[in-house]
């Protein structure tokens, strides 16, 4: 299967749009499953009942990962329903963070570089929304450039365009934007569980809603969380003496590096979060509050929490769907945490797809305190 992918072409779709695929994901689920799972599998559902579906020509794309949480059942149980919905036909292809997702694309190099390098544009392109448009003069703007560079970047990607040009072709719109930065507003970190950090229509437009509110919101990269599985391969590899494992995890990361430098080097002075930290400096700043081997997700929040902080942060965010076990373990910590750091406000936001008024008084009050810790930050 994985060889046959690097061979020919496909076509690759990216399956979200939450409202309709959450009645149907939970049609499918009991209701105690995680929500990443019921949405995700609400998205897989609604492509099969699609008109002209044909299950010799789809497979689904699920990655796996092995650590303290539920993640690494999703593909197995979607497996299972394609099973008992007559499509055995169907591949799932679940990629594993144990060796780094080595095995997207096969053989495919070529692949793997190219995904990369869309994945890390993404962020920067993100990071240019998030810093710019709550200081957009004319509403609507950042909005209106940012949709033209994801098409654009959509589009080098399928084609094999040079992404380093059109990232400098980006970085000239984005400074075209007219913006009044003479105040900045009080940056909040949003960081948390993956999917549902990235997810707007899962975690309730957070970041629309921290902008409404008067702040400025950062968005953790997914980058992160390659970075993350390659350090642990490297580890991994060397505790087991797998040197030729450990050869190539050494590899990939600087290969990682070496786009992620070149991506960002044209955007760099326009954003203040312009460098991401290495992921042993994440390790440390969370090892305070967990040991190194409790891995994943959690791990990740915390240090990134503390790379914020350190950039200018004023209030950090802990989005997770409910009753999520790493995200459950954050929120513990949380206490501690805030007060290492002056008792910076620190909001645990759970969602679970229902509507909570009680999380936009919360997320009102978690503001008003953000300010009033970015000024005494300011002020002293
Ligand atoms: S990170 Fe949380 S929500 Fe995601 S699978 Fe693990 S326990 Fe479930």
């Amino acid at each position: 299967m994985t060889s046959a992918l690097s061979r020919h072409h496909f076509a690759i779709e990216a399956l979200a749009d939450y409202d309709q695929t959450l009645l149907l994901g939970r049609k499918y689920s009991t209701g105690r499953e995680c929500f990443p799972f019921i949405v995700t599998t609400g998205d897989f559902l609604r492509k099969i009942e699609e008109p002209g579906f044909d299950p010799d020509k789809a497979a689904f794309f699920m990655p796996l990962a092995s650590g303290p949480c539920r993640f690494g059942q999703y593909s197995h149980i979607h497996r299972v329903f394609l099973d008992r919905l007559g499509h055995k036909q169907v591949a799932v292809i679940s990629p594993t963070s144990a060796n780094s997702y080595a095995d997207i694309g096969g053989a495919s190099l070529k692949l793997r570089i190219r995904a990369w390098q869309a994945l890390v544009a993404t962020d920067i392109l993100q990071k240019l929304l998030h810093e710019t448009r709550p200081y957009e003069v004319n509403q609507g703007d950042t909005d209106r450039v940012y949709k033209k560079a994801l098409a654009k970047l959509t589009e080098a990607v399928e084609k094999g365009k040079n992404l380093v040009r059109l990232m400098k072709q980006i970085a000239e719109e984005f400074k075209q934007i007219k913006i009044d930065r003479r105040e900045r507003k009080p940056i909040i970190g949003i960081v948390g569980e993956i999917f549902m950090r990235n997810n707007r229509f899962s975690n309730d437009n957070v970041i629309r809603r921290v902008e409404a509110l008067g702040g400025e919101a950062w968005l953790a990269p997914i980058s992160e969380w390659i970075y993350y599985t390659t350090q642990r391969y490297k580890e991994d590899s060397a505790a087991e003496r797998k040197y030729r494992d450990l050869l190539k995890a050494i590899l990939q990361e600087k290969v990682q590096r070496y786009y992620e430098h070149r991506l960002e080097k044209p955007v760099k002075k326009l954003l203040l979060n312009n460098e991401e930290p290495r992921t042993t400096e994440v390790l440390q700043y969370s090892a305070p509050y967990m040991h190194f081997s409790f891995g994943g997700e959690a791990i990740l929040t915390i240090g990134k929490a503390v790379d914020y902080i350190r950039k200018g942060a004023s209030g950090i965010i802990n989005v997770m769907p409910f009753s999520c076990m790493p995200g459950t373990v954050v929120a513990i910590v949380s206490k501690r945490f805030r007060e290492d750091f002056n008792g910076i406000p620190w909001l645990n936001a759970s969602y679970d797809g229902q509507e909570d008024a009680s999380m936009l008084v919360r997320l009102e009050a978690f503001m008003h305190q953000a300010r009033q810790y970015r000024d005494k930050r300011r002020f002293g």
